[in-house]
């Protein structure tokens, strides 16, 4: 069956290739990013090359109305939503606690958290089915660190994405009645441009080699997960919580 994707942040890395694999499977897909013109433009081209109907929208996961728009422009557009990738997320770089700064600690909470708020509540009032909608599936990316921690690294990043995980639990037994699935991906060691925008770019290559997998993922190999749980293969599958670290 022919789908409607939203997917928050994804003009690069996880984000647009799940994008990419959504339109390749023929399913239409909206998609938001914050700054990067260029990424969306050239995302949204190789994504309708592979077959969907793909369009970006310009708007930042921590600004309210700019959620409820990216929903509102995919209703108009498409319709009944499917399902929706809640993947707008931001590291900083490495700090110890002691040096942490409140700033700091807004700027990932505000993306990671209240924006996946948003991101969840707008998905809900449009997918359940007692509200006309009909049901489908919500994927939410948390990552490794929630799981594994990050000592003198990240407390602020695993925390955010362990509320994402809790955030997971939670609504797939409130929103299972309305026939929405729940699931959240753990990401290990991926190469996007993240780890740039964390001060270590080479991060994910320097230590993916140490996972048993022997070397770090590819965003596409995140990207399979993601449209395998927003798939009708994926129907009895909620709750889960589903590693992608090459075994790390
Ligand atoms: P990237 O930095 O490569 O891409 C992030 C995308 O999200 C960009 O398109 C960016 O937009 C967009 N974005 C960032 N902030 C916002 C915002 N406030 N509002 C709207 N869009 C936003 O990230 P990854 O692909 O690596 O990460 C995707 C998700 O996976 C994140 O939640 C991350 O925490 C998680 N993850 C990643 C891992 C990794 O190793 N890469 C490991 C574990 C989890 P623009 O292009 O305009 O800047």
């Amino acid at each position: 069956m022919s789908k409607t994707i939203v997917v928050t942040g994804g003009a690069r890395g996880i984000g647009a290739s799940a994008v990419r694999l959504s339109a390749k499977r023929g399913w239409s897909v909206v998609f938001s990013y914050r700054a990067n013109d260029s990424a969306a433009e050239a995302t949204a081209a190789e994504a309708e090359a592979l077959g969907g109907k793909v369009f970006a929208v310009k708007g930042d996961v921590t600004d309210e109305a700019a959620v409820i728009d990216l929903f509102e422009r995919a209703t108009e557009t498409f319709g009944a939503i499917d399902g929706v990738v809640n993947n707008a997320g931001v590291l900083s770089p490495m700090s110890p606690l002691v040096d942490m700064t409140a700033e700091r600690m807004r700027r990932i909470f505000d993306t990671n958290v209240l924006g996946s708020y948003f991101t969840v509540r707008e998905a809900a009032r449009r997918m359940s089915k007692s509200r006309g909608g009909r049901g489908g599936s919500i994927v939410n990316l948390s990552s490794a660190a929630a799981k594994l921690g990050a000592p003198n690294q990240h407390v602020d990043y695993a925390g955010s994405k362990g509320a994402m995980e809790s955030m997971t639990i939670g609504l797939c037994k409130e929103l299972g009645p309305e026939g929405i699935r729940v699931n959240a991906i753990r990401p290990g060691l991926i190469i996007t441009d993240m780890h740039a925008s964390g001060g270590d770019p080479g991060r994910a290559e320097r230590l993916g080699v140490d996972t048993p997998a022997g070397r770090p993922g590819t965003a596409d190999e995140v990207g399979e997960a993601i449209v395998w749980l927003l798939s009708d293969q994926a129907s009895y599958v909620s709750g889960a919580i589903l590693d992608v670290t090459g075994g790390r």
